[in-house]
Order: structure tokens, then C-alpha cells, then sequence
């Protein structure tokens, strides 16, 4: 099993979809019988794709879980996670749902399903991602998903709170320790996800959409609300961020209603008009000292989509690969090696100097991983050490004249 595991997530981990291949070309064909597999993966032997897919559909993707937290360790030992730190030392998690397949054909018994236009049915999988996330750079960390199942309700709503809810429990515990300020779309501003984030110690900061909080509305119309504003130069243009905010209104209409902080942004250009609003709940006070610090991090929300979801998907994580779909566990395993794979990166990039600066003489991420995809399709490396010294260049690999 262990061969198997590994076999997957390095497909995932060298972003190459042929790597296993690749491989097992280098142990026959070079007559030496050994590859990277057994050199840097410590794998016995390449298993077959079949064996895999097969091996692997039965697997409880939770079984993966504690690697997320040994990166996170890791990541915190190097001295990483301090970039992270927020807000005077919160790590922000956003949460948010995402797909990661979709089908009319290929299904299984876990694939939710919903009906197209024409009456086509469509099968698809989702999962609640969790992510640190930060303002002002580009980095994030994956903690572990939880899997969107068929019998969470039909309404997108229902099933991301309803994982949301789930992960707090599973998970939000063991995060304590980190202080965490939990971030979300409008669809978390709710108060069950609120009092779940409460339960187990958490701050948040969740979009607030006029719309859907009537009596908040209500609450802030008519008043003279606090104020800050700012005036930001982004290149030759000024723009003023005006900062409301409001602290102790009622998240809901009933009594037993959670009071919550609640702010607001808007962005005018130098014309006056206005290029940005939105406002956001808290349970954190909020004043004119850190208001500005409170929005930059509700802000920072969308960094799941753009540095997380839109890398595993568009950046060579190969999310479905070869190893198709299964009946049983299979796609939810091969996301979660995935997400290992990306969160392995990150702090392989913060924690390690001689990755670093693979990646800086590569030039861009993109680069220096068809590096490391060409060089270990054709070289039998002893270590990872000799292979990061090989692509930096503190070793040339010479062949006798
Ligand atoms: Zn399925």
C-alpha cells in the first residue's frame, strides 16, 4: 500500500502525468533495474495503473490527513508560518466549496448529480477546501478537505455550510492552537457556521451581502455609522477607501441571535466613483485602528480562488489524471494527494534553500517543474540532495569523453 500511495502522489508531487512511466522505462531500459521511485520515493517497486486505481478506490481519503498536519508542522518549525500571521498573530482559513469533476457519463455512487437544461443528467464532485490564506503575498497552505456527499441537501448552500459545519468539528480543534480567523463568502454569514466557529475557539470574518441580511440593513440605515478613511496611491492613481462599521447588531432575526461587529469598505476612484464595495460580520472588535487590517483580511478570501483552486486546476496539478474515477473513494483519494502534493511545494519552497533557488534559476514554477520532470525522466538520481544540487548547478552531471 505504501508503494501505491506513493506511486499516486508522485505523479501529483513531479506534476507529471507520465512520471511512473517514465520510470519504469529508466529501470528497464538502462540495465540497471532501479529508478527515482526507488532512490528518492523509497518505493519498492512501479506499480501498474490498474493496480493502483483498484488498490486505491477503497481507501478512505482521511487516512491521508495527518500528513497535512505534519506539512503544517514543518512549515511552522522553518519559520514559514510567521508570513502567515495576521491581525497581531491569527492565521486566516478560508473556507470554500469547489468542484473537482464534473461528467455526463463517467459516475459513481458518491457523485452528486443534477439536471441540465434538456434534461440531461450532469455527475459531479465537490469538496469544502480549507486554506491559509494571507494578504500581501501569493502563498497558501491546504488543510485537509471535506468531501460535499449526495445526501447533503440539493441547495449549494445547504451543502457547503453543512461541510463547513462538519470540518469545524473534525478539525477546528486542532487548529485552536493557531488562533484561526475563519473567512467565507456570503454563504457562511449564517448563524450555525458562526456558533460552530465559536465552539471550537475561532474568530471570523465572513462576507455580509446587503440582501441577505435584511435586519442588519435595518440596523445600520439611518445612523451616523463610525468612520476612517484613506487615501491609497495604486500607480499614478489615488483612490480614497472609506471604512463603516458598526459593532453589537443581531446576525438574525430571532432571539436567541448572536450580536456580531459588522464593516464595510468602498473604493471610489479619483472621479468619485464608486469601483468597490462590500461589507463583512466579525466577532472581532472592530475600530478605527484596525478596520482597514479587518477588510484586507475578508478580502483576502478570494486568494482560494485565484492561488488555490485556480493552480490545482489550470497549473499542472493534473487533478483527475489517468487514474480515472473509480466506484467508491478513488477521485476523493486523488484530490486529497493532490492538495498533499500542492501544500508540499509551499513549504518545500519556505523551508528548503535549495528548492528555492531550483525554482529561481528555472525562472517560474512552470519551468522548473518540466525541469524536474525532464531530468528525473532521464537521470537516475541517488538523492534529492544530488538532484537540487544537479538543477542549481553545484553539480553538472559530465559523461566520460
Ligand atoms: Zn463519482
Amino acid at each position: 500500500m505504501a508503494d501505491i500511495g506513493m506511486a499516486a502522489f508522485s505523479v501529483f508531487f513531479m506534476q507529471s502525468p507520465s512520471f511512473l512511466a517514465h520510470q519504469r522505462h529508466l529501470q528497464d531500459g538502462a540495465g540497471h533495474g532501479r529508478s527515482n521511485c526507488q532512490t528518492l520515493l523509497e518505493m519498492t517497486g512501479i506499480p501498474c495503473d490498474n493496480h493502483i486505481r483498484a488498490m486505491l478506490d477503497p481507501v478512505a481519503p482521511q487516512h491521508f490527513f495527518p500528513v497535512f498536519d505534519a506539512a503544517l508542522a514543518t512549515m511552522e518549525e522553518c519559520g514559514g508560518l510567521a508570513a502567515f500571521r495576521q491581525l497581531g498573530g491569527h492565521l486566516l482559513i478560508a473556507l470554500d466549496g469547489t468542484e473537482y469533476f464534473r461528467s455526463d457519463e463517467v459516475h459513481c455512487a458518491h457523485c452528486s448529480r443534477r439536471t441540465r437544461a434538456g434534461g440531461k443528467t450532469e455527475y459531479f464532485h465537490s469538496f469544502l477546501s480549507a486554506t491559509v490564506v494571507a494578504p500581501g503575498h501569493n502563498r497558501v497552505l491546504s488543510l485537509p478537505p471535506e468531501f460535499v456527499a449526495p445526501h447533503d441537501g440539493s441547495e449549494k448552500q445547504d451543502c457547503e455550510s453543512r461541510a463547513a459545519r462538519r470540518w469545524l468539528a473534525a478539525h477546528g480543534p486542532r487548529y485552536a492552537g493557531f488562533d484561526p480567523v475563519y473567512l467565507g463568502d456570503d454563504l457562511f454569514s449564517r448563524q450555525p457556521i458562526c456558533a460552530a466557529v465559536r465552539a471550537v475557539d475561532g474568530h471570523f470574518i465572513f462576507v455580509c451581502k446587503p440582501s441577505s441580511h435584511p435586519l442588519i440593513q435595518q440596523y445600520i440605515t439611518g445612523i451616523e455609522l463610525a468612520a476612517h478613511r484613506q487615501t491609497v496611491k495604486r500607480g499614478k492613481q489615488r483612490f480614497s477607501y472609506t471604512y463603516r462599521w458598526i459593532e453589537a447588531v443581531p446576525l438574525r432575526d430571532s432571539d436567541d441571535a448572536m450580536m456580531v461587529n459588522w464593516l464595510e469598505l468602498e473604493i471610489a476612484n479619483a472621479k468619485g466613483e464608486v469601483t468597490y464595495r462590500n461589507s463583512f460580520v466579525t466577532d472581532l472588535p472592530v475600530n478605527a485602528d484596525n478596520v482597514a487590517a479587518l477588510a484586507a483580511a475578508g478580502r483576502a478570501r478570494w486568494k482560494i480562488e485565484n492561488e488555490s483552486f485556480n493552480v490545482l486546476k489550470t497549473k499542472g496539478y493534473n487533478l483527475e489524471h489517468n487514474f480515472g474515477h473509480g466506484q467508491h473513494n478513488l477521485a476523493a483519494v486523488l484530490v486529497t494527494l493532490n492538495l498533499i502534493a500542492f501544500l508540499f511545494h509551499t513549504v518545500a519552497e519556505s523551508a528548503e534553500g535549495l528548492w528555492r533557488q531550483a525554482v529561481a534559476i528555472a525562472g517560474t514554477r512552470g519551468r522548473f517543474f518540466s525541469k524536474l520532470r525532464e531530468i528525473t525522466a532521464l537521470v537516475l538520481f541517488p538523492s534529492w540532495q544530488v538532484l537540487f544540487e544537479t538543477l542549481t548547478f553545484k553539480i553538472s552531471l559530465t559523461l566520460p569523453p
